[in-house]
């Protein structure tokens, strides 16, 4: 089917993400020109039907945090924290990303895109951070734009001490890449942002171009920046704050009051001993909760470890808090948990009026998971056999603003032993280049 015709996904469990809709144990989703029309049973419609008895239907995942450049690096820090992570990435002139070129980012963002789109997740906020020079940036947007997903791209500076292009500017060359991108609408898959640490400068700008903003807040000390960002007029609903680990109570307040949305990589966090996930805060705070994978060289990609991660991280402080005498805390349940890795991650990707529920109006960005699998069947409760029991080989179908881009299990026109091969032509070369193997190893294991 291309985004002009009809699509009928018909006689599955459906899953819609809005409150309204709620759920229907058989029911159908009719799509056409790229967006959801109808939502209901027996639908009837001349439209290519794809039948999905025995399927759970939903909305995609979206991802509101994730450096995809880095898909080449795959598990090279499983076992670091977070100082191995920092010093081995981007300190001293033999760091990782600083061998990065062009192609290397290119293969990085459209394997990384494609590994998304795989897993069942439709958007992904790329964090970016390896923009070196224009060229840099440039390889980074057409390999997302290749892969057909939707993209949030946060345009970052690239980081460490390295000495960059001298020709290179961040954040000023964002107006080269939206003259370059031209006009937005709703078909628009490819959407730019602005990234970075808390920084004063580029917030001012971003409020001013009206782009969202995606800034990662590692420590307390931001915390403190923030709470005089807001004396400033600089927070707004339109940032996403980043991990937000270690802030304290006035800067929660000062997020809460000014809109602000938050992305937590549970499983990248924990995995870098970054400190600990501040879920249960935000959602004392009430605000907008996403989930973000981070990157590959520490976490995995796919939503299903993401989720999992998050639920049972948030049990067992909850079970915890109860011990403590704490009895105002509620347990989370799977049916939040799938909230934020859906509607909660539009609302953190800034695209919540697009996406992230199944509600007619909306861009149809669907997948749906087989649900007729030893690990998911019987289905007694369809959020609970999602988060807790499937995994990637569930993911039969998905779709992207109407283009089916994986069908039964595969991706489509697709050559993923070609695009395993550049990435380990990549990862070769990173690493022999970098030199990395002979500093600062307390205990990771890599390629060598
Ligand atoms: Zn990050």
């Amino acid at each position: 089917m291309n985004s002009d015709g009809r699509l009928l996904l018909r006689g599955g469990i459906v899953l819609t993400m809005d409150e309204t809709l709620g759920d229907h144990e058989r029911g159908d989703v009719l799509i056409e020109d790229g967006k959801i029309v109808e939502v209901g049973q027996d639908l009837q419609a001349d439209a290519q039907v794809l039948d999905c008895a025995g399927k759970i239907v939903l909305p995609g995942f979206v991802n509101s945090h994730h450096h995809m450049f880095q898909t080449a690096l795959r598990s090279y820090w499983a076992d670091a924290t977070d100082l191995d992570y920092f010093m081995q990435s981007r300190t001293g002139a033999d760091a990782l990303f600083h061998q990065y070129t062009p192609e290397d980012v290119y293969w990085g963002q459209f394997g990384g895109a494609l590994e998304n789109l795989a897993a069942g997740t439709t958007t992904v906020v790329d964090t970016s951070q390896c923009s070196y020079t224009p060229e840099h940036t440039d390889a980074a947007l057409e390999g997302i734009r290749r892969s057909g997903i939707r993209c949030v791209f946060s345009f970052s500076p690239s980081l460490g001490d390295h000495e960059p292009d001298p020709s290179y500017a961040h954040p000023e060359d964002i107006h080269r890449l939206i003259d370059k991108a031209g006009a937005v609408d709703d078909g628009t898959l490819v959407r730019l942002a602005l990234g970075y640490h808390i920084d004063e400068d580029l917030f001012a700008l971003a409020r001013d171009l009206a782009l969202p903003v995606f800034a990662h807040v590692n420590e307390a000390s931001w915390g403190y920046v923030l709470e005089e960002f807001e004396k400033e007029g600089l927070l707004g609903p339109w940032i996403t704050y980043i991990h937000c680990l270690g802030i304290g109570d006035p800067a929660w307040r000062a997020i809460e009051r000014t809109g602000g949305k938050v992305s937590i990589s549970t499983s990248a966090e924990q995995s870098l001993t970054m400190g600990q996930p501040a879920l249960q805060t935000a959602l004392e705070h009430g605000v907008p909760t996403s989930f973000g994978t981070d990157t590959v060289g520490i976490a995995p990609v796919d939503f299903f470890s993401q989720m999992r991660a998050a639920f049972y991280w948030q049990r067992s402080r909850i079970q915890t808090a109860m011990q403590n005498d704490s009895p105002t805390v509620q347990p989370i349940s799977v049916r939040d948990i799938l909230r934020m890795a859906t509607l909660g991650g539009a609302q953190g990707a800034h695209l919540d009026h697009l996406v992230g529920s199944l509600t007619p109006g909306k861009r149809a960005d669907v997948i749906t998971l087989n649900a007729r699998t030893l690990n998911a069947g019987p289905v007694n409760h369809a959020a609970g056999a999602i988060v807790q029991h499937m995994d990637t080989s569930n993911v039969d179908t998905v779709i992207v603003d109407g283009r089916i881009v994986k069908r039964d299990g595969h991706l489509l026109d697709v050559d993923v032993e070609a695009v395993l091969q550049e990435l380990e032509r990549s990862a070769s070369g990173l690493i022999s280049r970098s030199r990395a193997t002979d500093i600062l190893f307390t205990g990771c294991r890599h390629l060598s």
